[in-house]
């Protein structure tokens, strides 16, 4: 947490935590913090702040996109039972009104856990045999660094934008009418894609942009991707 933070280098937590243990050792009961900021790593008026960030409660909003998809958007931190339990309560709702696709809009999460990701692991397989499944979109950096780290993107779709990951469920469901196109592209880039292709899991999603129709992406002045070309059905 102070790491995240910025607060503390790694060395320094370590160090404190090895001064923690040798107080235990000896019989005296000392918070990490209280013994970071007597070493002088921290300032207890910095500590006060991250504590009380630390108890800012996770918000879940829960919206509908067109075609009876789910959103569910977080905010805050997502990483005890407290706030498990929050998402959960808010999951298990959209499962008792029959919704199974459900888009996980992470933009407003602070932080989240093996905790928190767990709760999505429960419930996937509710999801999945319905047909459903969650679909995460904006993740912000670090979020995006927790989901590497538990190589969750290998158990979840994540997209960049929402209305890809709204659109990636359409596609599935291989609803008879072909919806139009999402085209996606880098803000920085001369080119537009498929959703699908390689070259737009790669953007950042600081950098993602999506366009609705070939018109719109081409208007941009970008051209059609060489590699997964978005002109050709
Ligand atoms: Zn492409």
């Amino acid at each position: 947490m102070m790491i995240r933070a910025g607060l503390a280098s790694p060395e320094e937590v370590e160090e404190s935590l090895a001064e923690q243990e040798r107080l235990k050792g000896a019989g005296v009961q000392r918070r990490l913090g209280e013994i970071m900021v007597e070493r002088g790593i921290v300032e207890s008026g910095d500590l006060a702040r991250l504590l009380s960030r630390q108890r800012e409660k996770l918000r879940v909003d829960v919206g509908e996109a067109p075609g009876g998809v789910a959103i569910l958007e977080l905010f805050g931190a997502l990483d005890d039972e407290n706030t498990r339990a929050v998402l959960d309560g808010a999951l298990a709702g959209l499962l008792g009104r029959g919704r199974f696709e459900i888009v996980v809009d992470c933009s407003g999460l602070n932080y989240m856990n093996s905790l928190g990701v767990g709760v999505f692991v429960e419930r996937a397989g509710e999801l999945r045999r319905e047909g459903g499944d969650f679909h995460f979109c904006r993740l912000p950096a670090r979020g995006a660094d927790v989901f590497g780290i538990l190589e969750l993107d290998r158990v979840f779709r994540v997209f960049g934008g929402r209305a890809e990951a709204v659109a990636a469920f359409a596609r599935r469901a291989g609803a008879s009418e072909r919806p139009e196109a999402v085209l996606a592209a880098s803000r920085l880039g001369r080119t537009y894609h498929r959703p699908e292709c390689l070259a737009v899991r790669a953007i950042a999603a600081y950098n993602y942009v999506e366009f609705h129709s070939f018109r719109e992406a081409e208007g941009s002045g970008r051209r059609p991707c060489a590699k997964c070309r978005p002109r050709e059905s």
